[in-house]
């Protein structure tokens, strides 16, 4: 400050005891708050002798001088109060921002004219209350001198300080850089500064003062406010050596102290445009930045959502009241068997009916009960696919925020193909219903026989015969049990268990089976071709087939079964187990293949699973099986398919 206190020294208009220049009105100010001082500091201490010693160093005498020094201290201490209430944000007043907002321009402006005009004030008291230690006297241009000095270096001091030092200690890469000029560009700015300068300052005695402003206006459209606020400082400084000088249209003006004036009020101006300019490219870049963040942000939600409902393995669907369909998935169109993607209007044409056969009016849709508002959960329903196939569609759906813009309601659809879970539950309901019955049977059949023997035990009158009697019963009954429970786990674990194919003989695995069963008389096998396929459950079909056609015989007869294979096509094996039995009535030829269906429940034991079972195994080698009468007469022939082990 003492230093900057030379400058006036040597700018000191003759016989004035202030000057024309006064850079110790802002430097003081920028010290402040870049140090984060308090008003009880050294800081404050130092400000204090400095501002004095550099009124003394100005040329003012004791009195004076401590009152200026007063002025200059109080003016600074406002200006940094009201820099860090009305711009909290700035880089220096209590923030990180660099001055890029016009707001921030202005909120600095007001805050160092309030500032300066109270320094003015003090100042001016003071030289009139001392008029002795003020030669000249101190007139209304020497106010309007203090300000405007004090004024334009606090400005020019401030704008370029308080850019400097957030550039050099936040130095990350400046957003805005993009749309500005470049190297070749500031090349020619500057030289048009310097050819404006140098015309306008030939001719002092025109008021060519306004084609500089155009070298100002350029420097803060095209660059960088540091660059504009170095700009504006350098040419501040210019203009005034050079008036102090006696050049340039400043000079030329009559009274000297009016020409420092209006020089000091031309920089301020070109200060405060170029500020304002510069920052407020600043905030259209920082908006227009701001916008495409936000719009990448938006592409990239975007993107994220549609990978996420794509990936869904539930149905999603958004419907809108006119039919539209506002978002899908292709699992919803895979639930649905139609091909992705859905066209508007699918889903209120879809045609459903639930699980008990009623059918579901179009208003009592799921979708149309959700764009009523009604939330729907869980909702099954039947619908029949193009290729003719029945499913059971499990959906949910949500009523959705209206869809304002186009006044149209909007409902969520979660769709999910439950066909084989229903199919799962019902058998397994059936299942557990059989079981309970057909294993009461034989249990009480049992309870009844052990509890007679009890009887004749109490009345001692068991007898050897009657005994055995009642015991083959009970054996007999536990026999059907224990193949019962084996039957059902065998139903039980054949769609569980994994295939495990290789080559089957299928002529060598059937005298195997008779073998085991003590029939090798009855059963006859003729050569057959290999058949790809899991040896143990093509064993439990052959097995079942070949017990079966020994089982339903007329009594008396002697069973005769004939198995024979033959290549069909190029990938499949023909196998007919034939029997001489009672045959099947022509209604249940398909039925006996269900679970529990047995056509001769009277005459022969049974569980009724063995062929259900059976068809179940051929399924998952991807084969059929069928039963006809036998056309060599009476009995009847199972027909089924399996993969030829060559093809
Ligand atoms: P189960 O033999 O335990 O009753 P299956 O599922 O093996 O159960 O057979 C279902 C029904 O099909 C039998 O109850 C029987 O009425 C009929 N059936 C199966 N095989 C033959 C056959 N070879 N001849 C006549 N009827 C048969």
């Amino acid at each position: 400050m003492v230093v900057s206190g030379l400058v006036p020294r040597m700018s000191a208009l003759d016989g004035e005891s202030f000057s024309a220049l006064w850079p110790a009105g802002g430097i003081p100010i920028l010290w402040l708050l870049v140090r984060g001082a308090r008003t009880v500091s050294v800081d404050s201490a130092l400000l204090v002798a400095a501002a004095y010693a550099a009124n003394l160093v100005a040329g003012a005498d004791l009195g004076l001088a401590a009152v200026f020094a007063a002025a200059n201290v109080v003016q600074t201490w406002v200006a940094v109060l009201l820099l860090r209430r009305w711009c909290p944000r700035l880089w220096g007043c209590g923030g990180q921002a660099p001055l890029d907002r016009p707001r921030s321009v202005a909120g600095l402006g007001a805050a160092l004219v309030v500032a300066i005009a109270v320094g003015t004030g003090i100042g001016t008291a003071g030289a009139l209350l001392l008029p002795d230690q003020v030669p000249g006297g101190f007139g209304t241009v020497d106010v309007a001198l203090w300000f405007g000095r004090n004024l334009c270096a606090a400005l020019i001091v401030l704008g370029f300080g308080l850019l400097l030092g957030q550039r050099i200690t936040s130095p990350r890469p400046r957003p805005s850089a993009r749309g500005e000029g470049g190297v070749i560009e500031l090349t020619a700015a500057l030289t048009f500064t310097v050819g404006m300068y140098a015309l306008v300052f030939q001719f002092d005695d025109l008021p060519l003062t306004f084609p500089l402003l155009a070298a100002s206006v350029w420097v803060g459209a095209r660059f960088s406010t540091l660059v504009s606020a170095s700009h504006s400082l350098v040419v501040g400084l210019v203009t005034m050596a050079l008036t102090l000088n006696g050049t340039g249209p400043f000079a030329g003006v009559d009274d000297v102290a009016l020409g420092y004036l209006l020089a000091q009020l031309y920089v301020s101006t070109i200060a405060l445009t170029g500020l304002a300019i510069a920052t407020g490219r600043d905030e259209r870049v920082a908006l227009a930045d701001e916008l495409r963040r936000t719009r990448e942000a938006a592409v990239y939600e975007e993107r994220m959502r549609a990978a996420v409902i794509g990936s869904m393995t539930e149905g999603v669907l958004v419907v809108d009241e006119a039919g539209d369909l506002l978002v899908q998935n292709e699992a919803a169109a895979r639930a649905l068997g139609m091909a992705a993607p859905l066209s508007a209007g699918t889903i209120a044409a879809i045609e459903s009916t639930r699980l008990d056969g009623s059918e579901v009016t179009k208003d009592h849709q799921p979708s149309c009960r959700a764009l009523a508002g009604e939330a729907v959960y869980d909702e099954q329903l039947l619908i029949r696919i193009d290729d003719g196939t029945e499913r059971v569609l499990t959906i949910s759906a949500i009523p959705l925020p209206r869809d304002e813009i186009n006044a149209r309601a909007r409902a969520l659809m979660l769709i999910r193909d439950t066909t084989s879970d229903h199919a799962n539950r019902e058998e397994l309901s059936a299942f557990a219903g059989v079981v309970a019955h057909d294993l009461r049977n034989p249990l009480a059949a049992i309870d009844g026989w052990t509890e007679m023997i009890a009887d004749e035990l109490d009345a001692g009158a068991l007898d050897a015969q009657l005994a055995q009697e009642f015991v083959s019963r009970v054996r007999s009954a536990s026999r059907r049990m224990r193949e019962l429970i084996r039957d059902l786990l065998a139903h039980a674990t054949s769609s569980a268990r994994d295939l495990d194919v290789g080559k089957v003989e299928i002529a060598a695995l059937v005298r195997e089976i008779a073998a085991g069963r003590h029939a090798e008389g009855q059963v006859s096998a003729e050569h057959a071709p290999a058949v790809l396929g899991d040896p143990v459950l093509i064993r439990q079909v052959l097995d079942n087939l070949i017990g079966n056609a020994l089982k339903y015989v007329a009594p008396g007869e002697q069973a005769k079964v004939a198995v024979r294979g033959a290549r069909t096509d190029a990938r499949w094996v023909t196998i007919q187990v034939a029997d001489n039995g009672i045959g099947i009535p022509e209604g249940d030829r398909d039925r006996i293949f269900e679970e529990f269906h047995r056509a001769h429940y009277r005459e022969y034991e049974g569980s009724g699973l063995g062929l259900s079972i059976v068809r179940r195994i051929v399924n998952r080698h991807g084969g059929t099986i069928s039963a006809m009468p036998n056309p060599e007469g009476q009995g009847s022939v199972f027909e089924f398919t399996l993969p030829a082990y060559d093809a």
